[in-house]
């Protein structure tokens, strides 16, 4: 008996929950010799969708002091599924814009292979506002021209992981997650497998456009530090170039006397010089706030109450 572990982020979700087990307990039966475990992880909802995971018979839960985010909420199951037995943990949204059917396909995929992972990408990014959608492709380019990882484009936090692979993941304590760079960043083989992007059945998206943002910046600082090393090239070669400008300046007050004021140019320069040092002394702050945070050692999560034994 194949055991799988299912990983539901959840954050007011109250209207989903019922429809997610029904579609998710169907694909349990189409698929032979398996068993699913269910994870839900409540990321503090403060409507019904703890009351309506209870309800459910069999589902295990985690459930947070308030909301931490879903990277938490996904690190809190992977550790889950990490202490457990499960051969494979599926991470999945509750909203059905990952289709729980597809996980059939995934694991067929991964015995077949015998890779490690098989991962979720849309292939549209139908239903999805044509902003979100430009700057998050042009997000995509940028780390995967900058940073020490590789995305796919279309990537989702849906694939089905090798026990090993969730234990590895799970080990890993950073505070700042950006799990789709962390998926990778592990290695292991993964395939991929295409699905057509489908609209929310109720409820809105948790994301609003500063979220987004954060997210992006988030990851692309947990994964790549090109922005420091161009910070300091960018910093030389302005100082070097000021040197000479230094340097041709006296050279010109020795031969040909005093100028008239250059009031001008030396306001120019110091504007300049200036602008560059905050933006320098900003990316730099990105770091050191990410080292700040991650020093402090807070837990990712606070756990209100969980009737799953043993996964801390
Ligand atoms: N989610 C969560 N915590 C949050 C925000 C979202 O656990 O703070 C869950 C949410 O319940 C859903 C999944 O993460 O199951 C994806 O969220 P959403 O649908 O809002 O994101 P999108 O699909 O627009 O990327
Ligand atoms: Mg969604």
């Amino acid at each position: 008996m194949k055991k799988i572990d299912l990983i539901i982020p959840c954050h007011n979700e109250e209207d989903n929950i019922e429809r997610f087990f029904a579609a998710a307990s169907e694909t349990e039966n189409s698929i032979e010799d398996c068993c699913f475990r269910y994870i839900f992880v409540d990321d503090g909802s403060t409507d019904g969708t703890l009351d309506k995971i209870k309800a459910l018979e069999g589902a295990g839960y985690i459930s947070f002091s308030r909301n931490f985010g879903k990277e938490a909420a996904m690190y809190a199951g992977l550790k889950a599924s990490a202490k457990g037995d499960a051969d494979y943990a599926v991470v999945i949204d509750a909203d059905l814009q990952h289709p729980p059917e597809l996980i059939k396909e995934m694991l067929k995929k991964l015995e077949e292979t015998g890779c490690d992972s098989v991962a979720a990408r849309r292939v549209s990014r139908k239903g999805e506002p044509v902003i979100r959608s430009i700057f998050a492709r042009l997000f995509y380019k940028i780390m995967n021209r900058f940073s020490e990882i590789h995305l796919a484009d279309g990537v989702v936090d849906f694939r089905i992981m090798s026990h090993r692979m969730v234990k590895t993941i799970a080990d890993m304590p950073e505070r700042c997650r950006f799990s789709k760079g962390l998926f990778q960043w592990v290695g292991f083989d993964t395939q991929w497998i295409e699905f057509e992007n489908v609209k929310r059945v109720s409820g809105e998206s948790r994301w609003t456009v500063w979220g987004l943002t954060k997210y992006a910046i988030d990851g692309f600082v947990d994964f790549a530090d090109s922005p420091l090393k161009a910070a300091g090239v960018a910093g030389s070669v302005i100082a070097v170039g000021s040197l000479l400008y230094l340097i041709a300046e006296i050279i010109k007050t020795i031969l040909m006397g005093k100028d008239t004021p250059g009031y001008a140019s030396t306001i120019c320069l110091i504007l300049f010089f200036g602008g560059v040092i905050i933006a320098m002394l900003g990316i730099i702050g990105e770091y050191i706030g990410r080292m700040y945070i991650e020093t402090k050692a807070r837990p990712v999560y606070v756990e209100k109450e969980s009737n799953i034994e043993n996964h801390k």
